[in-house]
């Protein structure tokens, strides 16, 4: 509770709650601004928490669009992949280029985007206090006017500014390999998630996630473990258990402002509601909850574009829902064979992430 804690941020001309992808942003882009900016962060470092990272986690990206609205070159932290998916035990080759794909790795190593970008947000001079929890609505209402809070996948974030969420049910594990190149993604579609489930490595972390919007027994953890077996011959064994909040409760999710502070990142609604890819909307989002400190009317015509594909990704798993697993699993299939020879599919896809057309109309000086 603030009345406990070190008073530092009442110092601070702009405050922003949680140092994750999107405070991040903000924080950079608001101390380019020249203002007084202070980070308060729950963890002692950055990286969130460490049941989520460290994961090397995919998204489509234009780098250079990307850059040319948040004002930050995030290529250091972007690898390639090798892509697959694997549906009911049919291994299928995807195109991560065609859907501009990259692998990122998150949490506090110093290989993280999270660190690069920590690194960037002090030398523009952004101040940071670690260890720095809100718990409550009341401690929302502490903070100053325009405030921004970008707590992530966290519940206590969405009950402190009431956002309406859907809990989502996981279990992941990680382990290290020696061979530092190996980069790749594979997704599974199966009986065994009504969602889906990956594993991926990079920089030496060997990762595997498998979740859905229920909860998940053992017989699905047996399931996935197979299935990772079979097809890439690497056993997991020492599974975490947790669950998170996902803004997906409802087709009115995004919201820019609750009451007056601003709201960035997955709290916000930058999410692809279908399969709850979150970065590039962070990214994106941290730049608009800066510009809403000073220009409200431009930050909410931003955040319209960005989040304009959120109610057809919604309406399009909600449709998916009703079609029973062992139906729909052999479209998917057909649908997975072929896609990548339909550019326009492809670039779809691509542009259903939030955040994307805010970054191509500013490449194109829009
Ligand atoms: C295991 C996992 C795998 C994922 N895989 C993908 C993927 O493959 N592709 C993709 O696009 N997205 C993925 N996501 C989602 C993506 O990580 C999020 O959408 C993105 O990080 C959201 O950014 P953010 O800025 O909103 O929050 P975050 O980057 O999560 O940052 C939130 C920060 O706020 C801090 N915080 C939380 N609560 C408080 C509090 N009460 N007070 C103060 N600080 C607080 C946290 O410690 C954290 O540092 C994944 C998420 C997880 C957890």
């Amino acid at each position: 509770m603030f009345v406990d804690q070190p008073m530092g941020w009442r110092m601070a001309e702009n405050i922003v709650v949680g140092a994750g992808l999107s405070g991040l942003v903000a924080a950079i882009n608001l101390a380019r601004e020249g203002r007084d900016v202070l980070v308060l962060e729950r963890e002692s470092r950055v990286g969130g928490s460490p049941l989520y990272h460290p994961s090397p986690e995919g998204t489509p990206v234009d780098p250079a669009a990307l850059e040319a609205f948040i004002g930050i070159d995030i290529s250091p932290a972007l690898h390639h992949f090798e892509g697959r998916a694997v549906v009911s035990g049919e291994v299928i080759p995807t195109d991560s280029e065609a859907i501009r794909s990259w692998l990122i790795e998150r949490g506090p190593r110093s290989t993280s985007l999270d660190s690069l970008l920590y690194g960037i947000a002090v030398d523009e001079g952004v101040k940071f206090e670690f260890g720095h929890s809100i718990w409550s609505n009341d401690d929302v209402a502490k903070l100053p006017p325009d405030s921004i809070i970008a707590t992530g996948l966290y519940f206590e974030g969405f009950d402190a500014t009431r956002v309406p969420y859907l809990t989502s049910f996981h279990f992941v594990s990680r382990q290290t390999i020696a061979d530092e190149s190996s980069s790749h993604v594979t997704i599974y579609h199966d009986r065994f998630t009504s969602d889906y489930a990956y594993t991926t490595s990079l920089n030496g972390i060997l990762f595997a996630h498998v979740f859905q919007r229920r909860p998940i027994g053992k017989q699905t953890l047996k399931a996935f473990e197979e299935a990772v077996f079979i097809a890439e011959g690497y056993e997991y064994k020492a599974w975490e258990h947790f669950t998170f909040p996902v803004p997906a409760a409802s087709i009115r999710n995004p919201r820019l402002f609750a009451g007056d502070k601003i709201l960035a990142g997955t709290l916000a609604g930058y999410m692809e509601s279908y399969m709850f890819f979150g970065m590039l909307g962070a990214l994106v989002s941290g730049k608009i909850a800066a510009m809403a400190v000073s220009d409200k009317a431009r930050a909410c015509e931003e955040f319209r574009l960005a989040t304009r594909s959120f109610a057809g990704a919604y309406l399009v798993k909600k449709a998916t829902n009703l079609v029973p697993l062992p139906l729909l699993l052999p479209q998917l299939k057909v649908a997975l064979r072929h896609v990548f020879d339909y550019p326009l599919v492809t670039k779809t896809v691509a542009e259903a992430m939030p955040g994307w057309h805010n970054c191509q109309r500013a490449l194109q000086g829009a």
